[in-house]
């Protein structure tokens, strides 16, 4: 057998190639991760979820005080002023101290981080910074970016138009934000600018905003930003854009045709999706190619069409989130350590992190009926939620779906404060394969906004108790 100088090397430090490194390494395998950026993480800790959150968290906090949210609970304020070098301080130091533990693991797990771009030379032969390594086996885990769009130009350093990279950085308020796509980006970076004082349009392609959720938030959703101050226009497409001095213009047409508009803005956020990450890397060269879509297709086990060659995260199909990634890099470390790991593609849950926040697991109501199957549906409305009463949050609902034949949960919808954290509990009992009646009689503390999720359940049988 060829000697190798590593079990395993992971290209790309993101959720998915650290966590699947880490993993690897536990099991007793000599692994090496390499990744081009000057810290680890990934996409998530440098410029997705981690320092989203931080100016969510903050952007929140500055709403509440200057909007004289706090006054009712007798938090008297004076003239509230934003520091906004403080708030993006604050997020530096969040990645900071996140990226900065990821190397401390690889130390503590043995991991070794090779840095610089990684390419192909052959499907066990990698050249990193000049430098070749060989490895039995080799996971791409190179992440995506942005999907450019075309005659509307990216320019982070200009800030006029950027991308989420350069939407997390500004060193300013806009005072007209215009954010092309209403995904989770566009709405949770959107969010941000408007709470710290900008005005916001959003700008959708399609009827609805977030794709990919069940039909009924995606209605709710225009509703809730609307009433937050947002202008959602809906069926509308960018078709170019000129920036002269510190001001774009836009040029707006109906998305089915029809007669164009311009809207002037002094930024533009482009959120319309994003790609795969598979140039440089030499792909050719090992004969990998690529799906319709840009995408690495693999096998149950994360295998590619090329030998010793795997691939998990943003770069193959399936939702782009970072949980997903971390999950497929566990599994692929125990896959190729032991020949077998397991990730259940169907319970990945998804949120965007708002006020209200968006969360849902498992089929849309949409999907399980066009999959044929017979639902049953329960819903119950926060503004019934005694706790989301109490905290005055009295937007959204719980929706739990269910199998009408065998009561199955087969997916559950929800906006409320903590619905990031409430859907958590819906994976846990879809993978039990639980009934909507196991959810009805599981004994939820009271005053929570979870007891929204068993009363929900109740409504599958027809018999919610606070409605
Ligand atoms: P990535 O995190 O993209 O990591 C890939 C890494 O590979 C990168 O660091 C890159 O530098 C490196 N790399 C690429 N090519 C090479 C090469 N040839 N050689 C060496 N290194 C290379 N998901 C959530 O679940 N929750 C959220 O709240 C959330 N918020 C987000 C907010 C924003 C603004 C963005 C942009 C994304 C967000 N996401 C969120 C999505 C999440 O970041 C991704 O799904 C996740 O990072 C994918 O992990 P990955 O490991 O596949 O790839
Ligand atoms: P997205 O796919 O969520 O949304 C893009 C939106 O842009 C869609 O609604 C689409 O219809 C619209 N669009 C496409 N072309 C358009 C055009 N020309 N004009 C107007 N609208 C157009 O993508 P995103 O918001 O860029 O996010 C990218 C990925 O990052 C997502 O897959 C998401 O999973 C991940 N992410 C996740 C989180 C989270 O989990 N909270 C947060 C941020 C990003």
């Amino acid at each position: 057998m060829a000697d190798y100088d590593y079990d395993v090397l992971f290209i790309g430090a993101g959720p998915g190639g650290y966590v699947g490194a880490i993993r690897a390494a536990q099991l007793g395998l000599k692994t090496a991760c390499a990744e081009s950026r000057e810290t680890l993480g990934g996409t998530c800790l440098n410029v997705g979820c981690i320092p989203s959150k931080a100016l969510l968290h903050g952007s929140e906090k500055f709403a509440e005080a200057a909007g004289g949210a706090l006054a009712r609970y007798g938090v008297k304020l004076g003239k509230v002023e934003l520091d906004l070098a403080a708030l993006q301080a604050d997020k530096a130091d969040a990645v900071k101290g996140l990226t900065g533990g990821i190397e401390y693991l690889f130390k503590k797990n043995k991991v070794e981080w090779l840095k610089g771009r990684a390419s192909f030379v052959d499907a066990h032969t990698v050249e990193v910074a000049g430098k070749t390594v060989t490895a039995k086996e080799v996971v791409i885990a190179t992440g995506s970016s942005v999907t450019p769009l075309p005659g509307v130009e990216v320019d982070n350093d200009k800030g006029i138009i950027v991308d989420s990279t350069g939407a997390l950085a500004l060193d300013r308020v806009p005072e007209h934000m215009v954010v092309i796509g209403g995904g989770v980006i566009g709405l949770e970076l959107g969010s941000v600018w408007s709470r710290l004082g900008a005005k916001v349009t959003v700008v959708e392609f399609l009827d609805q905003l977030l794709p990919g959720m069940d039909g009924d938030i995606r209605k709710e959703a225009a509703k809730i930003f609307k009433k937050q101050g947002m202008d959602i226009k809906l069926g509308t497409k960018v078709t170019g854009a000129a920036v002269k001095g510190k001001k774009a213009t836009l040029t707006l047409e109906p998305a089915k045709g029809g007669e164009a508009q311009t809207l002037e803005a002094d930024c533009v956020l482009v959120a319309i999706g994003r790609r795969p990450n598979v140039e440089g890397l030499g792909i050719d060269r090992i004969g990998l190619s690529l799906n319709a879509r840009g995408q690495i297709d693999t096998g149950h086990d994360f295998r590619t069409s090329v030998d010793g060659v795997r691939a998990i995260g943003d770069v193959i199909p399936g939702p782009m989130l970072a949980h997903k990634a971390e999950d497929e890099g566990i599994a692929v470390a125990e896959y190729i350590a032991t020949g077998t790991g397991i990730v259940n593609h169907a319970v990945i849950p998804g949120v965007v992190y708002t006020m209200p926040e968006f969360a849902g697991v498992g089929l849309t109501e949409e999907a399980a009926k066009d999959a044929g199957l017979e639902v049953k549906i329960g819903k119950f409305p926060m503004m019934a939620n005694s706790r989301a009463k109490t905290n005055h949050e009295p937007d959204g609902w719980v929706k739990v779906i269910a199998d009408a034949r065998t009561d199955r949960v087969l997916g559950a919808w929800m906006i409320a404060s903590v619905a990031g954290t409430m859907v958590a509990q819906v994976a846990q009992a879809m993978e039990f394969g639980a009934t909507s009646e196991d959810i009805a009689y599981t004994c939820h503390a009271h005053p929570t906004h979870s007891e929204a999720l068993k009363e929900a359940a109740m409504a599958v049988q027809g018999k919610p108790i606070h409605i």
